[in-house]
This record gives C-alpha cells, structure tokens and sequence, in this order.
C-alpha cells in the first residue's frame, strides 16, 4: 500500500512540473533571466499575426531554417487565420499572448476572475489547433503584468495547470540610450520614439551580445520589426545556435 502511493506521488510530481508560475517575471518582482550565456538565440514574436509583417518575417526565418515562437493574441488568430496555418505549417511554435491584450493590473477584486479566464483560457480555446508543434502550453503576458492570484487560479483548471508560464525574455524588453548611443532596445519603444531601424538594431545586437543570447522579444506588429529581423539574422545568424522554447526545459527554472 505505502509503495503504490510512493510510487502515485512520485508520478504525480513528475507530470505537474508545467504551471503558471514557473517562469512569472513580473513588475515588482526582481527579473529572472530565461536563458542566457549560452550562445544560443530564441526568437520569440509577440502580438500578431499581422498582414505584411508575419508573413515578412515567416519568409526571413525560412530563408534561415530558424524555427521561432509566435505569442499571439486570440483576437488576431481569428481575423488572420491563413497566416496562423503558414506558422504551423512551416513548424513554429505557437504561444498564448491573450485575447485581446488587456494588461491585467488594477483589476477589480469582483471580476479579476473573468478577466483572466477570458484572457488566458478563453485565449486558449482559439489558439490551441495550432499549438500543435510545440511540446507544451507556453503563455506570455502583456506587459509582463502578472500575479500570484492568477497563477493559483490558473494551476486548478484543467487546460491551466498543463501551461507553462508566463515566459519572460532576455533581450528586447527596453529602449537604452547612454553615451548618445543605443546599449538596449525594445521594438515598440524604438518606432514610437521615431528610433531608426539600424539604431534599433545596434541595440538588439548589443543586448544579445552582452548577455550571450538569450530568449529575443520583437513584436511582429511594424515592417520595422520584419526588417530589423532580416538585419538582426544576417549579422548574427551565423554566431550564434538558434533554439526554441521546446529545448529549454523551462519547467526546471522554477
Ligand atoms: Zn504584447
């Protein structure tokens, strides 16, 4: 009998390893580095697909062999739903970035509830026929917004506790500017400050450099984005060894 559950336990433990707390990088809380100091890149896309941008940057990964992640939000999953099927067929992995990209801070302590089931989980019933190439759920948050609540609230769902997240990432999360030149850049931040793509670039190359790659956020929204990873890939494609979340065995970073 004390062997039977001996053995339950240890098969229990070793299949709840994916969860919604293991890699939770958040405001507030101080930042984990996902993978650096490896010479290893990856490529990791957020808040798309987008026409004109995701199939640009689809055509530069090809031309690579590099295989990325897409964190994409519901909404667009639905509206585009030819370029989610390009992003499987050519072997990507797909990840949850939301439904609609509603930051969830300041929520109301009467509906944080449904705000998160209809961001994480209702998310994941769109987007989840085209997880298929990757071997786990892997959830990003916007704005890295995230809270313990959530976590526990997510671990008791059925579809949630097999989930592994939020990811964070190493490089590409903030625009940096000393000596007049750019140390760090964020896409984002970069065109909306009117940074010009090679500028930004230098920053993404320094970044990556620094932390001898690293998890890579760019956000396949602008064709600035599209062409600085065209740029980006033919400095550095050949330096470094190009991964996937799949290898990282992130559920052992707790
Ligand atoms: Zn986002």
């Amino acid at each position: 009998m004390k062997i039977t559950l001996l053995i339950c336990l240890l098969f229990t433990s070793i299949n709840s390893y994916a969860d919604f707390s293991s890699v939770v990088i958040g405001h507030n809380t101080p930042v984990k580095k996902v993978h650096r100091a490896q010479n290893e890149i990856i490529l990791t896309f957020d808040d798309g697909p987008t026409p004109g941008v995701t199939n640009r940057i689809l055509n530069t990964l090809k031309k690579h062999n590099i295989k990325g992640t897409f964190f994409v939000q519901a909404e667009n999953a639905i509206n585009y739903p030819e370029l989610m099927n390009r992003i499987v067929n050519e072997g990507h992995i797909v990840g949850n970035h939301s439904y609609t990209h509603q930051v969830l801070t300041n929520l109301e302590y009467s509906s944080w509830k449904q705000v998160v089931q209809k961001e994480v989980l209702d998310a994941h019933e769109v987007i989840a026929p085209y997880m298929t190439n990757a071997q786990h759920f892997y959830y990003r948050a916007p704005g890295s917004y995230w809270e313990p609540r959530f976590a526990q609230f997510l671990n008791e769902d059925e579809i949630g506790k097999n989930y592994i997240g939020p990811i964070h990432w190493d490089i590409g999360g903030k625009l940096e500017i000393r000596n007049g030149r750019v140390a760090k850049a964020a896409d984002w931040e970069c065109w909306r400050k009117k940074v010009p793509v090679n500028e930004c670039l230098s920053g993404y190359i320094a970044e990556t450099r620094q932390n001898a790659g690293g998890v890579v956020l760019i956000h396949d929204v602008s064709p600035q984005s599209a062409e600085m990873l065209e740029r980006y890939l033919a400095i550095l494609g050949n330096a470094f060894t190009f991964r996937t979340l799949d290898d990282l065995n992130l559920n052992d970073k707790k």
